[in-house]
């Protein structure tokens, strides 16, 4: 599918209702792809069936239709993409970057993961799981709002688990097997995602896959400082008007629009005056005297000082 047009994605997982910290990077990474003339896709990251809440992918693809936000193209099921991330595993095979990993997560320290495995497993154990081999050296990219990123795998998480224990093909393999295929040229998502980037990173290169650019925007939080959650059942979005959820979201991401207007003068006021310079670093929120959360970010400066 890449044919070098920018394309931007939105992949939730379908484990609760769309919330406002998902319905920013669903903005963000729409108004990223569009502004450009690009293609925005949305693919349902549905790899992990015991934390799957029935009905939830249907129900955050009517919350998008509610904005207007419509996809270039079919929706992609991750489910429906296993033989692609068998072939992917069976690359890295080849290359003598897999091996069988025997141990539990009790039997782990904290830190990276000491290598035990790593050169056959121990007498008498069983693989579990398949980890990739991680090199010592740093691994280097740029974020465009976040700023430089510098991160050596070893150091961190060492070598990380690419299918897990249960069989399921790990997170960070599938979606970087997944942007390549379908010609993802921008991530924009949460900077709660952020430390998975390098990760990434390094198995687009040991797979030979093309690199996207990152853009990850600002946590939100509800005012206890926690990530907002699906799994808190945190503001469903449903239940908010998509108007003013919709100009919530864009003065979180530092494009505080005109107080009037329809939905659509608002999407085309978004369009026309998106740059991603005036997107905050970090988010916060605080909860106004009636009760209500209102969303408010830092501005980037002020981290910047
Ligand atoms: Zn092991």
């Amino acid at each position: 599918m890449p044919d070098g047009t920018p394309t931007g994605r939105f992949a939730p997982s379908p484990t609760g209702e769309l919330h406002f910290g998902s319905l920013v990077a669903a903005v963000g990474s729409f108004l990223q792809a569009r502004h450009q003339g690009g293609r925005w896709l949305v693919r349902i990251e549905d790899l992990d069936p015991p934390r799957e809440v029935p009905g939830s992918a249907e129900r955050i693809l009517a919350d998008l239709r509610r904005f207007d936000m419509t996809p270039d193209g079919e929706v992609v099921r991750q489910s429906s993409r296993q033989a692609a991330f068998d072939e992917a595993l069976a690359r890295l095979a080849s290359r003598g970057l897999l091996f069988p990993c025997a141990c539990t997560r009790s039997e782990l320290p904290p830190g990276p993961y000491p290598g035990t495995c790593r050169n056959g497993l121990p007498a008498g154990r069983e693989g579990r799981s398949l980890r990739v081999r991680t090199p010592d050296q740093p691994i280097v990219l740029h974020d465009a709002v976040q700023g430089e990123v510098t991160e050596n795998l070893s150091e961190t998480c060492g070598d990380f688990v690419v299918r897990r224990a249960d069989g399921l093909v790990a997170y960070q393999l599938a979606v970087v097997v997944d942007d390549a295929w379908q010609g993802v040229t921008e991530v924009v998502r949460g900077a709660d995602l952020l430390s998975s980037t390098p990760r990434q990173r390094y198995l687009q290169r040991v797979l030979d896959l093309p690199s996207p650019s990152y853009m990850h925007l600002p946590v939100v939080r509800d005012a206890e400082g926690h990530k907002l959650g699906k799994r808190h059942g945190a503001d469903p979005v449903a239940q908010q008007a998509p108007l003013k959820a919709l100009g919530a979201a864009l003065s979180f991401l530092g494009h505080a629009p005109p107080a009037h207007g329809s939905l659509q003068e608002r999407w085309n006021w978004a369009l026309a005056h998106w740059n991603p310079e005036r997107i905050p670093r970090s988010g916060a929120t605080h909860t106004d005297r009636d009760g209500q959360t209102v969303y408010s970010s830092h501005e980037r400066s002020e981290k910047d000082a």
